[in-house]
């Protein structure tokens, strides 16, 4: 036999309904669960943002060891390719956070330049730029 039960996802507050075997719930306690559940389409976005965010964070992480380590023309062959990659990440960051607050694709080569003046803080500088960019709209 089987229970539903009514959420309201924790990101946007839609309404859902999550069904599974009665038994089930009993054991793994619904009332500490069932707060935290997103629906389909908020945990698409942050999933997909997370993976993103990572990748820009990596690329960093190499951009910093390259300055420290290397020298002239080898140096900036890693900053160019770089460059290259966190442009790529973060248009794709501006393409789905738009999609996903339904608002006009604002991407501008700002975005890349922040990441790389401080390298060490693209997570802070990813947060600063989303916010900046979709003002009034709670991320
Ligand atoms: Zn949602």
């Amino acid at each position: 036999m089987t229970t539903t039960m009514p959420y309201a996802c924790k990101f946007c507050s839609k309404p859902g309904m999550v069904k599974a075997y009665t038994e089930g719930f009993a054991m793994i306690k619904p009332e500490i669960w069932i707060p935290n559940i997103a629906c389909n389409r908020c945990a698409g976005f942050k999933t997909a943002l997370r993976k993103l965010e990572n990748s820009v964070a990596n690329a960093c992480q190499i951009l910093n060891t390259c300055r420290a380590s290397l020298e002239g023309e080898k140096k900036n062959g890693v900053e160019t390719r770089i460059r290259t990659r966190i442009d790529d990440f973060t248009k794709r960051i501006c393409n789905i956070t738009c999609e996903h607050y339904r608002v006009t694709n604002v991407w501008s080569e700002d975005f890349t330049q922040m990441i790389l003046d401080a390298p060490v803080h693209c997570r802070t500088a990813i947060q600063v730029l989303r916010r900046r960019n979709f003002q009034g709209v709670e991320i």
